[in-house]
């Protein structure tokens, strides 16, 4: 397994193997750039094939979140962490204390949050070993909401570039993965008339969706062939690859998801296939946005940064139009002058 090598390196300042014999925890904190401040980033808890899934995973979050936290105008760096170990795992109490005491151990190098497989019960937890956590209760709380709130606005930015249309009223959604974030997120389109298909691993999900809002619930595997206007990858990264693209039918991406393209090549792709594509990191920094109020909670001025992402899509639509490039190197090269300008 390289590290310093590793194709996801990307001059990360540091990455820290964490191992507590007690509990048992397996985790990795990558703490990609601190030029605007410390590493902010959740933590993710998977059930890995192996640790260098686990190391690529982690490397390409925190980079993904040094980026996403430039370009949302916060004065935070990336960072990330994944915990090792099945997400149903029950027995999280010495675990996330253990966790805790890591990231305790940076002494407020590396922020962390709730994300895929933590919930904000696990970073309460965390938190009483470190100050250093986020998305805690009575403070921000829970980050899933306003993840959705800026997708939500991201499609409709889509759209409005591509359409010139103000409403998603009869706008076909794929939603993939409706757990905290694809929920809220099928709530703000199905308010607005917007037709929905979903899918999920979890039946109960399924349900809850299909019942509240009307969506048409399809199988996994199915997802990506649906004729709908917008794919919102909102489950795990990388479903943007070589065997999906030809079977997508949407002229717009636009999901929660971290880490959408599979390789920076997909980007290219889906330019020449004529598909918008939304910037994860740009369209999914709602939560983060949120988080980054926690010490100083105001629900109204946290909206209102949120609420940004439209405008912010709009401008690098607009500009990789007119310079014909993906949209992703547009974001890229936007978030870079502002991390590049903090050294
Ligand atoms: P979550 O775990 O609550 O939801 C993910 C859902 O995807 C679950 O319901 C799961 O069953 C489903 N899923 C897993 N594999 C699937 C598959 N193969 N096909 C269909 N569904 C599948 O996580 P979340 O917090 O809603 O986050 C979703 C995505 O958004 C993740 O990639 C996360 O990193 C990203 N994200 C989340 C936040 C946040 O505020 N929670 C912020 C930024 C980015």
């Amino acid at each position: 397994m390289a590290v310093f090598n590793h194709v996801s390196f990307d001059e990360h300042e540091q990455v820290v193997f964490c191992h507590d014999k007690e509990s048992g925890l397996k985790a990795i904190i990558a703490v990609h750039n601190t030029n605007l401040g410390p590493g902010v980033g959740g933590c993710r808890m998977w059930n890995y094939s192996s640790d260098d899934e686990a190391l690529t995973d982690v490397l390409r979050l925190s980079r993904g979140m040094t980026y996403k936290n430039a370009l949302a105008g916060l004065a935070m760096g990336g960072g990330k962490a994944v915990i090792i170990a099945d997400p149903k795992t029950t027995d999280r109490e010495k675990l996330f204390l253990a966790f805790g005491r890591f990231v305790n151990s940076l002494g407020g190098k590396y922020y962390s949050a709730e994300d895929v497989g933590v919930s904000t019960s696990d970073i309460m937890i965390a938190n009483r070993e470190t100050p250093f956590v986020a998305g805690t209760e009575g403070k921000s709380g829970d980050p899933s909401p306003f993840t959705a709130l800026g997708t939500y606005l991201g499609i409709k930015a889509a759209i409005k570039h591509q359409r010139g249309l103000d409403s998603l009223k009869g706008i076909r959604v794929s939603v993939q993965g409706v757990g905290h974030v694809g929920y809220y997120l099928c709530q703000h389109l199905h308010k607005e008339g917007a037709e929905l298909v979903v899918t999920d691993i979890h039946q109960a999900s399924l349900d809850r969706v299909a019942t509240e809002f009307g969506a048409k619930v399809v199988a996994p595997q199915d997802i990506y062939e649906q004729d709908v206007d917008v794919y919102a990858p909102c489950a795990l990264g990388a479903t943007i690859n070589d065997a999906t693209l030809p079977l997508l039918k949407a002229s717009i991406i636009a999901g929660c998801a971290n880490n959408q393209l599979a390789e920076v090549r997909h980007g290219e792709k889906l330019k020449d296939m004529g598909i918008l594509y939304a910037p994860d990191y740009v369209i999914n920094a709602g939560g983060i946005i949120n988080v980054s109020f926690e010490n100083n909670y105001n629900e109204s001025a946290s909206t209102a940064k949120v609420e940004q992402i439209y405008q912010t899509l709009l401008t690098i639509f607009a500009r990789a139009e007119a310079e014909n490039r993906t949209t992703g190197s547009v974001a890229d090269e936007m978030a870079k002058a502002i991390i590049d300008a903090a050294r």
